[in-house]
């Protein structure tokens, strides 16, 4: 813990004057690649379900992946001199990444951490939100700049935190789950994704990655298990499409687990 001398913890300054943003959510996990922004994604569609308004702040400018997943990539965000409009999924989803930003999609963002986090707080303060009841923002992995400067700067109501059985065994998910307390930032839970894989005929279920440690982890660190998620060869599909507003609504076992697991926590 000892980087984090010097921060100021108290330090909650900015707000976004021009919208009415209920709650903020950040999602966080400790390494790349464990279904952060699909898990993102899909809570923003269960939240919609519901009938709430939410938008999602694609914090990970390195990475940004979630207007691929709502088949939104090629489009451009507009500002009218007053903000930076947010691009609409088709289910009402409000969206701002790099990626709307940017002249050529594939270029790499190669900024020193000021102009990352600079840029992660403006997506905060300057974009027309509006009225929501939940922004999502997908953090990018791990526990550098970009997930300090969020808990430092933007008043989060809570984090949760996706893993994958691989993260576990390693153990990098509890520096996430470390950062967040220490920054007394609440944590609402850890999600566990590509548990397990389910047979479709028999329904038999396969721990890939041995038997899993996220609720002995949780225990250990004082924070809720909230669920877990298995590995969907369909899931990879529809995202790859651009259609993972449809996971839910196809996916029926799934979405009622998922929903009834999950939205309690938020
Ligand atoms: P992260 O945000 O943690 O880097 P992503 O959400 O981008 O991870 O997911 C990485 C890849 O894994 C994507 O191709 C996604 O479709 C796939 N994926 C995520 N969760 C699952 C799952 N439960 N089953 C199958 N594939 C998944």
């Amino acid at each position: 813990m000892e980087v984090l001398k010097g921060v100021n913890l108290a330090l909650k300054e900015k707000t976004n004057e021009k919208s009415e943003v209920k709650k903020v959510i950040a999602v966080m996990s400790g390494k790349g690649g464990v279904g952060k922004s699909t898990v993102t994604s899909l809570l923003a569609v269960s939240l919609m379900r519901q009938g709430y308004k939410v938008g999602i702040m694609d914090a990970d400018l390195t990475g940004p992946s979630i207007p691929k997943m709502f088949g939104k990539n090629d489009e451009h965000a507009v500002g009218d001199g007053k903000g930076i409009e947010p691009v609409k999924t088709d289910m009402g989803i409000k969206l701002m990444s790099i990626n709307f930003l940017l002249e050529d999609k594939e270029a790499p963002v190669i900024w020193r951490g000021p102009a990352v986090t600079g840029t992660v707080k403006q997506f905060f303060t300057e974009v027309n939100w509006g009225e929501l009841d939940y922004l999502l923002v997908d953090l990018p992995p791990g526990t550098g700049d970009v997930p300090l400067t969020m808990m430092q700067s933007i008043p989060l109501d809570g984090i949760l935190i996706v893993t994958s059985p691989q993260d576990l065994v390693n153990h990098v998910v509890i520096k996430s789950i470390n950062m967040a307390h220490k920054l007394h930032v609440p944590v609402k839970g850890l999600i566990e994704n590509m548990s397990y894989f389910e047979c479709k005929n028999c329904g038999e279920r396969t721990y890939i990655f041995g038997e899993s440690k996220s609720r002995e982890v949780a225990e250990k660190t004082n924070i809720n298990f909230i669920t877990e998620m298995p590995i969907d060869p369909g899931m990879v599909k529809l995202v790859n499409e651009g259609k993972v507003e449809h996971y839910l609504r196809d996916n029926t076992k799934f979405s009622e687990k998922f929903e009834s697991d999950v939205l309690k926590f938020l």
